[in-house]
C-alpha cells in the first residue's frame, strides 16, 4: 500500500487482510459509463435496503450531532495567513471550556517533538515512546489509553493522512461522536459547534455536537500558530500496546518524481493548472517563466496528466511553497491547492471565474482567459 505525504514523499506500508482502506480517486482511471450502460442501468430495479433490514437497530444511530446550518460562506479577499496544528486549536478550545489542554507525543523521537510542542497554553505533554514510525494501532491503542488516563472532553487530532487514519478508529474505541475537515471550533462548555467547508469551498455547514465528549479533526492552516515557550509537565506514559493486535507496518519511504529543480526554493513562481487545457499550451507559460526569469509550477492535475514531474506539484501532496510572488493561472484554488501555497507573500491570480475559491487570497486578480492575459504578460516582461 502506498500512501501520499506532503513534499512528494509516498509511504510504503504492508497491511494484514482483511482490511479496510479508503482511496482516493486517482488510484484508478476512471470509467466512463456508455450510453448503452446508463440506459441498461436505468431499467434495472432498485433495491432499497432500510436499517432494521441490515439488522443494525435505528434507535441507536440516532447519534448525538445535529446539521445546524448549511450557508455560503462570506468571502475573505483580505484573509490573513494562519499556519497552525492541532495543538494551537485545543489552545483556544481548552481556554473555551475552561479547561487543560493535554498534548499527546506518540512515536519518533518523542523528548524532542515534546520541547519543540511546549508553547504557551500548553499544560500537559504526555510522551508515548512507541515505534519509530506512525501505526494506526500503536497511535488507536495510545490514545485511547490516555483517554481513560486524562478524561478530556475534546480529542483533537489534525486533518491529515495520519490523523484521519486513526481518529476514527479511536473514536469507535472510545464509542464517541467524530466530526472531521473543521475549519472553525465555538464550544459554550456543553455543546461544541464545528464549521466544515464542504464542495470546494462554496457551501459551509455548522454541526452541533451534543454530547459530554468527541472527537474532532481539524484543518491545522485554519489557526494561527502557537508562540512561546511554555512551562508545560511533560510526562511519559507508561503504554501498553498489545503487539498481537498490530496489522500494519511502514516499510519505507519513497521520494517521487525527483529532479534537479525545488520550487520550495524559488522567489518567483508561476504556477499553472488544468485551464491550460493541453500539454502543448505549456509553451505559453514557460515563455512568462523565462520573461520572468522564475520557476515553472502546476497544481496537481497537470502532474496527474503527466505534463509536468511530481517536483513541480504545489499543494498538499506535493510541495509546500512561500515564494515572494506566486502567479496562479487557470487554477482554481482547491483546499489542497491553496494548502500548499497560502503563505506565499504576494499572490497573483488568472482565471475566468471571479467566483473562482483562489481569488479568496489573491492580492492581485485578473479575471480573463489566460490565452490572452499570458502572452500579453510576456510581451511586457520581455
Ligand atoms: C488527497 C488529495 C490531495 C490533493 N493534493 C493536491 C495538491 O497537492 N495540489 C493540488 O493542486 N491539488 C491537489 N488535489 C486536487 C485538488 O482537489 C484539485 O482537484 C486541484 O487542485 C484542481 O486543480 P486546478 O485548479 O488546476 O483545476 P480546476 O479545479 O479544474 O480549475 C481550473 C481553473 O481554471 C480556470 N480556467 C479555465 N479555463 C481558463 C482560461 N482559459 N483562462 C483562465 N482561467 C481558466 C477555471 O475557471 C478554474 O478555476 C488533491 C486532492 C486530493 C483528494
Amino acid at each position: 500500500m502506498r500512501r501520499e505525504f506532503k513534499g512528494g514523499v509516498e509511504e510504503l506500508t504492508t497491511i494484514d487482510l482483511p482490511a479496510v482502506l479508503t482511496i482516493q480517486t486517482g488510484i484508478n482511471e476512471p470509467r466512463y459509463a456508455s450510453l448503452r450502460g446508463i440506459r441498461q442501468a436505468q431499467r434495472k430495479d432498485l433495491d432499497v435496503q432500510t436499517l432494521s433490514d441490515l439488522g443494525v437497530d435505528e434507535s441507536a444511530v440516532e447519534g448525538n450531532l445535529a446539521l445546524t446550518e448549511m450557508y455560503e460562506p462570506e468571502s475573505e479577499s483580505d484573509v490573513t495567513v494562519f499556519e497552525g496544528g492541532a495543538d494551537d486549536t485545543a489552545g483556544q478550545l481548552a481556554d473555551e471550556t475552561g479547561g487543560d489542554l493535554h498534548l499527546a507525543i506518540i512515536s519518533g523521537p518523542v523528548d524532542d517533538f515534546a520541547e519543540k510542542a511546549n508553547r504557551d497554553g500548553v499544560d500537559v505533554i504526555h510522551t508515548v515512546a512507541h515505534s519509530e514510525e506512525f501505526n494506526h494501532d500503536v497511535y488507536t491503542q495510545a490514545i485511547a489509553q490516555l483517554y481513560d488516563k486524562v478524561g478530556p472532553q475534546y480529542v483533537l487530532a489534525p486533518n491529515s493522512v495520519n490523523g484521519l487514519d486513526y481518529a476514527p478508529a479511536v473514536a469507535d474505541q472510545l464509542d464517541l461522536p467524530i466530526v472531521t475537515d473543521t475549519v472553525g471550533l465555538e464550544t459554550d462548555g456543553e455543546t461544541l459547534r464545528a464549521n466544515r467547508e464542504m464542495y470546494g469551498v462554496k457551501v459551509e455547514t455548522s454541526v452541533e455536537i451534543d454530547a459530554a465528549s468527541a472527537v474532532v479533526t481539524i484543518r491545522s492552516a485554519e489557526w494561527p500558530i502557537a508562540e512561546g515557550t511554555g512551562d508545560a509537565a511533560i510526562e511519559a506514559f507508561d503504554v501498553e500496546i498489545d503487539e498481537d493486535a498490530i496489522g500494519s507496518s511502514v516499510t519505507g519511504f519513497e521520494e517521487v518524481g525527483g529532479g534537479d529543480v525545488d520550487i520550495s526554493e524559488a522567489d518567483v513562481l508561476v504556477s499553472i493548472g488544468r485551464g491550460i487545457e493541453e500539454e502543448e499550451n505549456l509553451d505559453i507559460v514557460r515563455e512568462l517563466v523565462d520573461a520572468l526569469d522564475a520557476t515553472l509550477s502546476s497544481s496537481r492535475p497537470i502532474v496527474d496528466n503527466g505534463w509536468l514531474p511530481k517536483n513541480r506539484q504545489g499543494g498538499q501532496s506535493g510541495k509546500v511553497v512561500t515564494p515572494d510572488v506566486y502567479i496562479a493561472i487557470g487554477i482554481s484554488g482547491a483546499v489542497q491547492h491553496v494548502a500548499g501555497m497560502k503563505g506565499s507573500d504576494t499572490i497573483v491570480a488568472i482565471n475566468t471565474d471571479p467566483n473562482a475559491p483562489i481569488m479568496d487570497i489573491a492580492d492581485y486578480a485578473i479575471h480573463d482567459d489566460l490565452f490572452d492575459v499570458v502572452p500579453a504578460l510576456t510581451e511586457q516582461f520581455q
